[in-house]
């Protein structure tokens, strides 16, 4: 069969390769959107059954489609994510080819040729918008966790009767990791949560929602190239948020409260005993010095836009650091069967057959243009903007690199 041509190939139907298609339909740019499952299909297949989106509505925006709903302050549940995604793939009539996996690409010729499970294809430039949280990331230590305590990633983790009956460790305290800490202690379970390097923040602040904050002070628009250190910036984690209808904040604090036993980072799995470092209390007081310095920025900018209808400035309590933490647990005891891995996510490119990863596997690029010609990369964490990875980030970034593969066109 002869090969297609196509001018440009997107691989992924997530919301960015969505926008980046909206973009090259309004330039009459001749391509297809490749994509493994369905439209949004990592909201489908990897997320949990209670998680909601901890961006608020009004946040939830691509290019010529936002949310028309009556509660902007409210969050989307994981199938009106797929909804709000399905419905911007229809509205854009993007030319979607779903059930469609890219198992490899090669440099050919002036352009690329891309094998998937229907058949290779032969383009001029490519589009990665296959995501940056394909993989779960679990660290070494895993290795020393013995036979008797059964591990989940948040990719196998549905609800807490996923789970095996009695306690459970939760390691990592962002967005995923407060998250299921809290579903766990809820449900009954005892719950010790590993705490290492974290970002605080409140649901809401001085009445409005803190995402807010950071979108209208200009925060969420700064640029990759504009920011001293962006390899750090890109390493942040995710701040512990969830979107909840009592639009509650899911701090430590908060934790503690509800009966989650907060531990240090987990340095060591050694023996069959799990080994937690002593920082605790300098963790608490970087995370609390640089949540307060960021609703210091909020307050600046607030006082040079006095028509803005907000309440006082608020300050919140420490974190409170419990009375002797304890530095180690026997996993063989039984006092907790099974450990929840919330130690982050990373992309997937073993079908990526192009000289443009590091020695760790991460992609090169620079704000998305990636370092072979016509090839592009979305969605991943401050590729141009600190919003880049977000619903709403999804806009301006697919403007940017369609213009510039366009002109490379
Ligand atoms: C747990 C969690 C909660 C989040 N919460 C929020 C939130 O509240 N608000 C917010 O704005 N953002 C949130 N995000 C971040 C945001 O969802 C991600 O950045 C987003 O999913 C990225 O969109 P994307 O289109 O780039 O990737 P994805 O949505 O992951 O889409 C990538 C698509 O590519 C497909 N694909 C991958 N490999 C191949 C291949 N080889 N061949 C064909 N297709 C392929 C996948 O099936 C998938 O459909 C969250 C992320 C996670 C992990």
């Amino acid at each position: 069969m002869p090969t297609e041509r196509v001018t440009t190939v997107v691989i992924g139907a997530g919301h960015t390769g969505l926008a980046v298609s909206s973009m090259l339909t309004a330039r009459s740019i001749e391509h297809v959107v490749l994509e493994r499952g369905e439209v949004a299909n990592s909201w489908r297949r990897e997320r949990w059954d209670s998680l909601r989106l901890l961006t608020p509505n009004s946040q939830s925006r691509l290019p010529g489609y936002r949310y028309q709903g009556t509660d902007p302050d409210g969050f989307m549940t994981m199938p009106e994510v797929v909804d709000f995604i399905a419905g911007f793939a229809a509205a854009s009539a993007a030319p979607l080819r779903t059930q469609t996996e890219v198992t490899h690409v090669r440099a050919a010729g002036d352009g690329y040729r891309v094998a998937t499970s229907q058949g290779d294809l032969a383009c001029r430039t490519l589009v990665i918008a296959s995501g940056a949280c394909n993989v779960p990331v679990v660290p070494a230590v895993r290795e020393g966790v013995p036979a008797s305590v059964a591990c989940f990633t948040p990719f196998d983790y549905r609800n807490p009767a996923s789970l095996p009956e009695g306690g459970v460790l939760v390691v990592g305290a962002s967005a995923t990791g407060v998250q299921l800490a809290d579903e766990l202690a809820r449900s009954g379970r005892r719950v010790l949560l590993s705490v290492g390097e974290h970002v605080r923040l409140p649901r809401t602040y001085r009445g409005r929602d803190v995402l807010w904050w950071m979108e209208a002070s200009g925060i969420w628009n700064q640029r990759y190239d504009e920011i001293d250190d962006v390899e750090r910036a890109r390493k942040l984690p995710s701040p512990q948020l969830i979107g909840s209808p009592q639009r509650a904040t899911l701090d430590l604090n908060a934790l503690a409260a509800a009966g989650v036993e907060i531990v240090g980072r987990l340095a060591a799995i050694r023996d069959g005993r799990a080994l937690f470092s002593g920082g605790l209390r300098n963790q608490f007081a970087l995370a609390d010095l640089k949540m307060n310095r960021l609703l210091e920025s909020f307050d600046e900018w607030a006082l040079r836009a006095p028509e803005l209808a907000v309440a006082p400035p608020e300050r919140f309590e420490p974190t409170r650091v419990p009375n002797a933490p304890r530095l180690s647990l026997d996993l063989g005891s039984g006092e907790i069967r099974s450990i929840v891995w919330a130690t982050g996510f990373k992309p997937d490119y073993r079908w990526l057959d192009l000289p443009v990863l590091d020695r760790k596997g991460r992609l090169q690029h620079d704000g998305g243009v990636v370092a072979a010609p016509g090839v592009y990369a979305i969605g991943l964490p401050m590729l141009r903007r600190r919003k880049s990875t977000f619903i709403h980030g999804a806009e301006d970034d697919a403007r940017d690199l369609v213009e510039h593969l366009a002109a490379s066109l």
